[in-house]
């Protein structure tokens, strides 16, 4: 078996989407930022300009990330009922409340993390039940 990727990916933009700005200038913070680009699109911006926090930007530079209007949900595949798709608040993989288990009915409140991002960023470990 040939490890080998043969799905056509497209070339990311070089460009910021949101400042127009480059990897070398971030236009409104005028300092060099790296771009992340969608896989699906290629679309680029500043994980800044993207309003990524920080451990988003450390999760999308483990996956193959993808931009809001590429976002699909990570269990079934696909980006329909966009209003039932839940944002992880520490990677930015899409997911559909009615694809978790357990199911959510309506979109949690305030800040929300996927199972990956539970167990990887958050920890399992219970050092103190202090909360
Ligand atoms: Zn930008
Ligand atoms: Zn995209
Ligand atoms: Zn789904
Ligand atoms: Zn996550």
């Amino acid at each position: 078996m040939a490890g080998k990727n043969a799905e056509s990916k497209p070339v990311p933009n070089t460009y910021c989407d949101f400042c127009l700005g480059d990897a070398a200038n971030n236009k409104k913070t005028n300092k060099p930022e790296e771009l992340i680009s969608c896989t699906d699109c290629g679309r680029s911006g500043h994980p800044s300009c993207l309003q990524f926090t920080p451990n988003i930007m450390m999760s999308v530079k483990k996956y193959p990330w993808q931009c809001i209007e590429c976002k699909t949900c990570r269990f079934c595949g696909t980006s329909e009922n966009d209003d039932q798709l839940l944002f992880c608040d520490d990677c930015d993989r899409g997911y559909h409340m009615y694809c978790l288990t357990p199911k959510l009915q309506e979109a949690p409140e305030g800040n929300w993390s996927c199972h990956l991002c539970t167990k990887e960023i958050h920890g399992e470990k219970k050092e103190n039940e202090t909360q």
